[in-house]
């Protein structure tokens, strides 16, 4: 296994794995066991009440999920990570410990279309009281919290207007106020950014995206301390929402070359948002590696790479429809952060769930389109958006 001095790339490879502990094989096999047996009564005992280390049951404890959380919590520099079945269930897992009936939780406006819909039709049905401030603003969050609010919950770069939210600012008005700060990472990842070293209290992935990479797997990641991970763990145990071996022993995987992957999206994303922002047909560019985005500077304190998602407007919906059905590279589709580039209209992908009225007011108009740049070679990229803005009529 590395050790913590090794630098990210050599973390991907090695954290997570002991070949001696597994017959000598070079890379983490694959646990599919739902269940493990026990030599005798007194080591099932000894299993069940925490004197004997071991597995019981895969809901509970499997070597191969195992191996990736401990993977993904090096990656990030945390002392703990905790798999789940979707970044959803995450959202959902690193909040459960945090809010009660009572409960206030103050989130940034701009967040991904699930987050949103989890925000509005599960949680205030638990009696959990939900309050969007106007923008991601400090001083716009400081004027939503009240005594009740225990969790302060932003996602930065924003999708998909790839806003950037000031985490130590964030953090200082969670400590200020004795809330936490919960912060949706999965846009950044950890060779971009570290909300955790910033003050985060629990940084969420959906690593169905850049952490896998790969677009095969379904999964969520919870990372933060020992203790606040052990308590979501507690109630993810409870309730189920676990990670399958199977996906687990893929993210393993795509892990491993998480930081090669991501160093060339943002290569990629570079090189395609500075060919978009240079074209006529164009009118704006949402990308926060760009001189002209209004959070650029705050992106280059916070952030070492941009990544690959980006989105820009254009005149109308028409023309927006045009560029999407004349791509050949990009494939139309929700999602990000996967080898193969994709191309959407938010409006009818990721925030789908969101009513007309309030997309508008988020500022996602019928002509923009994203795209998240995946690792081809970006000038065969830039050829294939380039042909696809001379279609607009
Ligand atoms: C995709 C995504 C999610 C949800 O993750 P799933 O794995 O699809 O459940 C949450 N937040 C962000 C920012 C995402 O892009």
């Amino acid at each position: 296994m590395s050790g913590v001095a090794d630098r990210i790339a050599t973390r991907a490879v090695h954290a997570g794995h002991e070949p001696a502990s597994h017959q000598g094989a070079a890379v983490p096999p694959l646990y599919a066991s739902a269940t493990f047996v026990a030599p005798d009564t007194a080591t099932l005992e000894g299993l069940n009440d925490g004197s004997v280390r071991g597995y019981v049951y895969s809901r509970i404890r499997n070597p191969t999920v195992l191996a990736a959380e401990q993977r993904l919590a090096s990656l990030e520099g945390a002392e703990s990570a905790v798999l789940f079945s979707s970044g959803m269930a995450a959202v959902a897992g690193a909040l459960a410990p945090l809010l009660a009936a009572g409960d206030e939780l103050v989130a940034t406006p701009d967040l991904y279309g699930g987050t949103l819909r989890y925000f509005t039709e599960v949680l205030p049905r638990q009696g959990v009281s939900v309050r969007l401030a106007a923008s991601g603003a400090a001083e716009d969050v400081a004027s939503c919290l009240s005594p009740a609010t225990t969790v302060i919950y932003t996602e930065t770069p924003t999708n998909p207007l790839l806003r950037i939210v000031d985490l130590a600012a964030m953090a200082g008005l969670a400590r200020k106020h004795g809330a936490r700060l919960v912060v949706d990472g999965t846009l950044g990842g950890p060779l971009n950014q570290t909300p955790l070293a910033q003050g985060a209290d629990l940084v969420v992935h959906s690593a169905s995206k850049y952490l896998n990479g790969h677009g095969d797997i379904i999964a969520g990641a919870v990372v933060g301390s020992r203790e606040l991970t052990r308590r979501l763990r507690t109630l993810q145990q409870a309730s189920g929402a676990i990670l399958d071996p199977h996906p687990a022993w893929l993210l393993l995987r795509g892990m491993a070359t998480y930081p090669l992957r991501m160093a060339q999206h943002n290569r990629g994303g570079e090189a395609v948002a500075a060919f978009l922002a240079s074209h006529p047909k164009v009118l704006r560019v949402h990308y926060p590696g760009l001189a002209s985005h209004p959070d650029h500077a705050l992106a280059c304190r916070q952030m070492t790479g941009f990544g690959g998602l980006m989105s820009f407007e254009l005149a109308d919906g028409v023309a927006a429809r045009t560029v999407v059905d004349c791509t050949r590279l990009f494939g139309i589709g929700a999602s990000l952060g996967g080898v193969e580039s994709l191309i959407s209209q938010p409006g009818n992908t990721s925030h789908h769930s969101v009513p007309t009225e309030r997309r508008l007011a988020m500022g996602i108009a019928p002509g923009l389109v994203r795209i998240s740049v995946g690792i081809e070679d970006p000038q065969d990229l830039i050829a294939d958006l380039d042909q696809a803005l001379a279609a607009i009529p």
